[in-house]
């Protein structure tokens, strides 16, 4: 089932996941819609608070984009990043709840992140280039945060009016969405 996606500035978006202890079946079939929600809207990560979930969840494919060992579809329960690499690079981001604005962000280029699978195992692993993107995109969504926040002061600026145009309700992405303006 495709979801609708929450856009900028829903306050549910500025909300702190909460974490999961049983992955029940109720929540395996929200992952199986919020992928399906995903690939829908062209989207490579999505986090639960995109589609109205208060759950430390969020899901990753960039196997299209990148083929090779660790880019099969996931599903991140609980996520943490445990460490950065000092080493950073910048990448053109993008985000299905800020349609429209795509922009270069500096970020650490390497991360080791923890978090649970689907069989609530605890799993530790180190990740880089696209997927260490992807991963801290989306855990800064499970913390409230957007990715333009972390864009310099001079491309923030540069982004504003698109930004007000989103909130205002005056910019509509083709997929299903929920405007943010209340
Ligand atoms: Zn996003």
């Amino acid at each position: 089932m495709i979801l609708p996606v929450y856009l900028y500035n829903h306050p549910i978006l500025r909300n702190k996941a909460e974490a999961i202890q049983n992955f029940d079946q109720e929540l395996r079939d929200f992952a199986e819609n919020m992928f399906e929600t995903m690939r829908n809207a062209i989207g490579i990560g999505l986090a639960a608070n995109q589609v109205g979930s208060n759950k430390a969840m969020t899901v990753i494919d960039i196997s299209e984009l990148e083929e090779g060992v660790g880019t099969k579809p996931m599903v991140l329960i609980n996520p943490v990043i445990e460490a950065f690499s000092d080493d950073e690079n910048e990448y053109e981001e993008g985000c299905l709840s800020v349609p429209d604005i795509r922009d270069m962000v500096t970020r650490p280029a390497a991360i080791q992140v923890r978090f649970n699978d689907e069989n609530m195992r605890e799993i530790t692993m180190e990740a880089e280039g696209l997927l260490a993107r992807v991963m801290q995109h989306e855990i800064d969504h499970l913390n409230g945060v957007y990715f333009f926040e972390r864009m310099s002061p001079m491309r923030r600026t540069l982004n504003k009016n698109k930004l007000k145009k989103i909130e205002r309700g005056q910019f509509e992405p083709e997929y299903p969405h929920i405007q943010g303006k209340q």
